[in-house]
């Protein structure tokens, strides 16, 4: 590490010093970034380990005897143990790099192409991003398989009892995110992994929603797959990961062919590379794997539970401010939340409102969210979404609560 960083003690404006971004202006004013749901900033100890790699040892790895690729590899490989330890995955096998969630996805569903056969079933949620329902829907198409969806309630809930009725022994897998990203809902993951085990049926978790709000313990949870993306986690966009129990990833084809997943090529015949090399055809974003790493032991420097409970209080202080404002009605409202509000403001559209917080300086999503089976339910065409993170303060609240009660009276 190019610098040690340790917070003993939560002290956000010490932590905020660590973000170059947040120190900026848009629009003559101080940025306020609540679209940490989207993306979210990278602290100065990745970007430090980022420019440090391209300053003094980018080599390709797994490939040269010499020193540069040697210490290229050996960082890739720490990264890779220390995403094991975070998840705490039983092998650092067991952890395959993507370019993110959306690739991780991709590569179990292509996989299980050549595992399910017609009349099977797959179960996903009605709350799932885009890239966690098109790669199933793709997969039913090739296979035949049937694509079957757990219900949400008003308070964007899973019904349990629907999901429970959908299982049989003709379900080969559950498909859930952790988190939602439209709406900040923290699923009932360890029993929707319990119910679809009883049945036999594996379980792709969705975590790149969770993962910079709660830590995961993928034994504990006893799930087949985990899917994230370092982006999401203050590290750096184009890098993710794949969790899969090695019996699983044994089984599963590899995804793609290429360099780096075989063991030996002939024209006659090519076999392939153990895991995790398998997965991992072409050479991968090197530096992108180690800043991972980084991200995830600045996190940790922290402390998750720290995290958790500040996030809390942000979302409880800014859910009581945001209701001081007429005719705004919250999406989503359950006490298993992360801090993410999603909202509308009478029949003001939500761009209109994003548009004027701009101006203010405020970084707001508004839009479907990539997830348009959730504003069909609610049978809206978006919503803005306010997103919290740990470097968030109250006072960016104040001024985001100002910033729209000027918005609302200007479009009302
Ligand atoms: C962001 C997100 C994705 C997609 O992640 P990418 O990094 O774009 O691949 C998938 N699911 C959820 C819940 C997300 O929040």
């Amino acid at each position: 590490m190019t610098k040690k960083t340790s917070h003993t003690k939560f002290n956000v404006s010490e932590i905020r010093k660590d973000f170059p971004i947040l120190s900026r202006e848009v629009n003559g004013k101080p940025l306020i970034y609540l679209d940490n749901a989207a993306t979210s900033q990278t602290p100065q100890h990745v970007i430090d380990v980022i420019v440090d790699y391209y300053s003094k040892y980018n080599s390709n790895i797994h490939r040269g005897v010499h020193t540069l690729s040697q210490e290229a590899t050996d960082k890739y490989e720490q990264a890779r143990q220390t995403i094991q330890k975070h998840f705490n995955a039983k092998h650092a096998n067991e952890i395959i790099f993507t370019s993110g969630t959306t690739h991780s996805i991709n590569l179990v569903a292509s996989g299980f192409a050549s595992i399910l056969k017609p009349k099977d079933e797959i179960i996903v949620s009605a709350l799932e991003h885009h890239s966690n329902i098109v790669p199933w829907q793709m997969l039913c198409d090739k296979t035949g398989a049937t694509l079957k969806v757990i219900p949400m309630n008003d308070n964007g809930e899973l019904e349990i009892d629907s999901y429970k009725s959908l299982l049989s022994s003709k379900t080969k897998l559950v498909i859930v995110n952790h988190v939602s990203n439209a709406l900040g809902i923290i699923n009932p993951i360890e029993t929707i992994i319990k119910l679809a085990h009883h049945f036999g049926a594996a379980v792709l978790i969705d975590g790149a929603q969770s993962i910079p709000h709660i830590k995961p313990d993928v034994q504990a949870l006893d799930v087949d797959f985990y899917v994230a993306s370092a982006h999401k986690m203050c590290g750096p966009t184009g890098v993710g990961m794949l969790y899969g129990k090695e019996e699983w990833l044994n089984k599963l084809p590899p995804y793609q062919g290429g360099g780096e997943m075989i063991a030996e090529v002939t024209f006659e015949k090519t076999t392939y590379a153990e895991l995790p090399h398998k997965f991992e055809a072409g050479t991968p974003n090197i530096c992108g794997g180690i800043a991972f790493g980084a991200a995830i032991d600045y996190m940790n420097s922290i402390g998750f539970e720290a995290i958790e409970s500040y996030e809390k209080e942000l979302l409880h202080y800014a859910t009581i401010r945001l209701l001081e404002i007429e005719g705004l009605h919250i999406y989503g409202e359950t006490s298993q939340k992360t801090a993410v509000i999603s909202f509308n403001v009478g029949s003001i559209h939500p761009y209109d409102l994003g548009s004027i917080l701009d101006k203010l300086g405020i970084a707001v999503r508004t839009g479907h969210h990539c997830t348009q089976p959730i504003m069909d339910f609610y049978n809206v065409p978006g919503t803005v979404r306010a997103s919290f993170a740990f470097y968030n303060t109250k006072e960016e609240i104040d001024i985001f609560i100002d910033g729209l009660k000027k918005a609302v009276m200007m479009l009302s």
